[in-house]
């Protein structure tokens, strides 16, 4: 998968990309790029925000920036889903991982200060995504965690993919929450691990699992 990234501040990404699964999948099931706005812009002095029409505080993402920086790396507008990082867009969930990494090439754009110019979201991205209803200072963050979402799904991005199957939110658990993992010590301050775990009856424990998983999703 192409997985492109348009931000303010491509080096917050260090990190991501040095750790699992990101680190796992990339030169493979992962090509992701970073791109700086302010490397494309066609404003004096690299400029990319400026104020909102109608007054008021902060300052806007520019519509004409944002399209200089598509077109400067796809040569238009792209063919693919450009998803723009906003708190109005659709909330992310674990279908909407599926579907986004199930894609071929994705592009996800994001902002800071006040946010895009509106043209932005409109006319440029097919999609806006939003990471939960709170406002953040800058879509690095949200852009972050669509990435590591993406690239646990992708083949390859987890030590054992058996982790993958049977997680909170995936079909194996029919979408409700995984059941409690306990490990190493048995016993510690007198916190003890359901028996049935210490059991090695596999039966059992399976059963107890899939029961665990009802119960909190349930709860939940
Ligand atoms: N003025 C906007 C509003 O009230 O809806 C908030 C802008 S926020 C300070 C700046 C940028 O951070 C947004 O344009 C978006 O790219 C990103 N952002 C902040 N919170 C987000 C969230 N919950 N989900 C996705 N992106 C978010």
């Amino acid at each position: 998968m192409q997985l492109d990234v348009f931000t303010l501040i491509p080096h917050a990404f260090a990190w991501l990309t040095e750790h699992r699964p990101v680190a796992s999948v990339l030169g493979g099931e992962l090509d992701l790029r970073l791109f700086s706005y302010r490397d494309t812009s066609p404003l004096r002095a690299r400029q990319v925000d400026d104020e909102p029409y109608g007054g008021g505080a902060g300052m806007v993402l520019r519509v004409d920036v944002v399209a200089a920086a598509l077109d400067a790396v796809y040569g238009g507008r792209p063919e693919h889903r450009v998803v723009a990082l906003s708190p109005q867009g659709r909330q992310l969930d674990q279908p909407l991982v599926e579907e986004l990494a199930a894609e071929q090439r994705l592009t996800l754009l994001s902002a800071r200060f006040e946010g895009f110019d509106e043209r932005v979201v409109e006319h440029l991205a097919t999609d806006a995504v939003s990471i939960g209803p709170y406002v953040l200072s800058g879509g690095e963050l949200p852009a972050m965690v669509v990435v590591d979402a993406i690239a646990r799904r992708l083949p390859g991005a987890l030590g054992d993919e058996e982790s993958g199957i049977n997680e909170s939110f995936s079909d194996a658990l029919e979408g409700g929450l995984e059941y409690p993992h306990y490990t190493r010590p048995a016993a510690f301050r007198g916190w003890g691990v359901p028996d049935v775990l210490l059991s090695g009856d596999h039966a059992r424990i399976d059963a107890w699992r899939r029961e665990q998983s009802r119960l909190r999703s349930v709860r939940a």
